[in-house]
């Protein structure tokens, strides 16, 4: 018999991985997102059609690309965030992985845009199906304008699996609600079929609050602030008055990534303990900043996921901010909204 296992083409072994990184629009507009924010923009556009179903496009005014990172930015494990394994644990940025424009690019159509500032001419790239269709030199703005269209066209079997175009536009509003409020000191646009959705301006975190969630919010939040040497908490809690039926409007920041922690959930929980009506939840937004050395990113692709190596010091810290916000806000009558 003779031997049987090979090595998978790369278009082959990247359609495989895109599977954990790409699993609807929203992902993609999570992803392209979270690069505008690494490289260093003040205003983002999202711009969306068909739910993102047809486009995924994000136009930043961050560092642009030179021609060749251009090139490689569509390679697998491609980064230019990371150098070695010590810098996993000191990760500042969203990304880190590298994997996330050969995915997309495996299962889409790519149309990559970007100039450096300091150069005369930008460049432009095609993919499609981690095939390079077309590279140029162009004239384009400084920053990255990226496309993506057609998502998973050669992917029959997941396109069907996509859902109606009002259940895909509400997991993309979920991810641009998410980074536009991680980020209220950058510009954010969103457009849905040449509609604008939001048009956010850079702020203060209260402002952006209200901008993505209406003005009946600007009564309602508490300031909340606590530090340790090893940890810090801040950002708004809702008052229990103010607290609904259902989940959806509570967010843990770390590091400005957002994140699900059950774990953490529960201290806040806890500091309501008693204020709250049964089966509901209080609307929160809590930044965690913390030496990156105390936790890890790397458990789930989408690093939705962390671990921190002291779980406890951090539920005891969001406990106490969150109580002391309770405690102090019917007495801080006006909330510093200028
Ligand atoms: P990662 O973000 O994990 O590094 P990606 O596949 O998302 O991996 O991106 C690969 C690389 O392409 C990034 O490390 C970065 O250098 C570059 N890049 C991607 N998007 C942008 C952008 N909008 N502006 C500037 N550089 C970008
Ligand atoms: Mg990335």
């Amino acid at each position: 018999m003779s031997d049987i296992i090979r090595l998978l083409p790369d278009a082959l072994a990247n359609q495989i991985a895109a599977g954990e990184v790409v699993q609807r629009p929203a992902s993609v507009v999570k992803e392209l997102l979270e690069n505008a924010i690494d490289a260093g923009s003040t205003t983002i556009q999202l711009i969306v059609r068909e739910a993102g179903k047809s486009l995924v496009q994000v136009i930043d005014d961050g560092s642009g690309m030179s021609e060749t990172d251009a090139r490689m930015s569509f390679e697998r494990h491609a980064t230019s965030k990371i150098k070695q394994s010590d810098d996993l644990f000191a990760i500042r940025t969203l990304g880190f992985r590298g994997e996330a424009l050969a995915s997309i690019a495996a299962v889409a159509q790519v149309e990559l845009r970007t100039r450096r500032e300091n150069e005369e001419l930008g460049t432009l790239i095609r993919m499609e199906a981690s095939q390079l269709k077309a590279q140029e030199a162009v004239a384009s703005l400084p920053g990255t304008n990226i496309a993506v269209k057609n998502l998973f066209f050669n992917v029959p079997a997941r396109r069907n699996f996509l859902r109606s175009n009002p259940v895909e536009m509400r997991h993309i509003l979920d991810e641009f609600q998410r980074v536009a409020l991680a980020n209220p000191q950058i510009n954010f646009s969103l457009y849905h079929n040449d509609q604008e959705v939001y048009n956010l301006q850079a702020g203060k975190l209260s402002h952006r609050i209200v901008g993505i969630y209406g003005k009946s919010y600007r009564e309602q939040l508490a300031p909340c602030q606590e530090e340790t040497p090893f940890v810090s908490v801040t950002g708004y809690i809702g008052k229990p008055e103010f607290a609904k039926k259902t989940r959806g409007e509570q967010f843990f920041f770390v590091n400005n990534r957002y994140i699900r922690h059950n774990y953490l959930h529960h201290a806040v929980m806890a500091a309501f303990e008693g204020l709250l009506p049964d089966e509901s939840y209080p609307f929160y937004v809590l930044f965690i900043d913390i030496d990156p050395v105390h936790i890890d990113i790397n458990v789930h692709p989408t690093k939705t996921e962390i671990k921190f190596d002291d779980e406890r010091s951090v539920y005891a810290i969001i406990l106490a901010s969150v109580k002391k916000a309770l405690g102090t806000h019917n007495i801080s009558p006006s909330l510093d909204f200028g």
